[in-house]
């Protein structure tokens, strides 16, 4: 398989290669075809995969081919959030979008706790199609009304585990019920206990099972 089979946009494209992809690693080709049917999708998968460009690549394909059609006055309301355990998986999920989506004119922010808030929200203000977060933070941000999850379509939870491990399944509850109900639900867990079985019950609807 090469990248160029998957029917991705030539922006999307060049900066693949641009960062030295040749092929897809195999999650990626399981995954990137599966999002972009517009399935949910329970990923087994630890870092190191390529899970991110497996998620992300498919994710940006499905919102450069469909515009934003509501009346939302923001100029790049978030279409896509992807929740990450902690600031250090954040950031670097933050990084390979945005180089993903360097020539696509799609725009990407990270929020994550543990510094101050006011860089966050001048970023938010600029609007981003792709938020990644931290759940607390995000939930923090929400609450000042410095970002509206209103318009999201596809919702990514990364390592699932481990933010359950942290005791995040409140806060992800509580951010899952401020989305829209139609949306298109991605969940990767490198370990599968009963619980986390049970979160995906939870909000997964049909999902396609993908292991590495
Ligand atoms: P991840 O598992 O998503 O954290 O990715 C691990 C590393 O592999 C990152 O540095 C990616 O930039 C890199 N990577 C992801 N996909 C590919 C690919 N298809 N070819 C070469 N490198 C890749």
């Amino acid at each position: 398989t090469t990248f160029d089979s998957f029917g991705l946009a030539e922006p999307i494209l060049r900066a693949v290669t641009e960062l030295g992809y040749r092929e897809p690693t195999p999650i990626q080709a399981q995954a990137i075809p599966i999002v972009l049917q517009g399935r949910d999708v329970m990923g087994a998968a630890q870092t190191g995969t390529g899970k991110t460009a497996g998620f992300a690549l498919p994710i940006l394909q499905l919102l450069m081919k469909h515009a934003n059609t509501s009346a939302s006055p923001a100029r790049h309301p978030v279409r896509a959030l992807i929740l990450a355990p902690t600031r250090e998986l954040a950031d670097q999920i933050f990084e390979n979008v945005r180089d993903y989506a360097k020539y696509s004119g799609l725009r990407a922010a990270v929020v994550f706790g543990g510094v101050d808030i006011k860089p966050q929200i001048a970023e938010l203000k600029k609007g981003a199609e792709v938020l990644i977060a931290t759940p607390g933070r995000l939930l923090d941000h929400v609450g000042q009304r410095t970002v509206s999850l209103a318009q999201a379509e596809l919702l990514v939870l990364d390592e699932a585990d481990r933010m359950l491990d942290m005791g995040f399944m409140p806060d992800i509850q509580r951010i899952i019920n401020l989305l829209p109900k139609k949306r298109q639900n991605l969940m990767f867990s490198a370990t599968f206990s009963g619980e986390i079985r049970k979160l995906a019950e939870s909000f997964l609807k049909d999902p396609v099972s993908i292991e590495v």
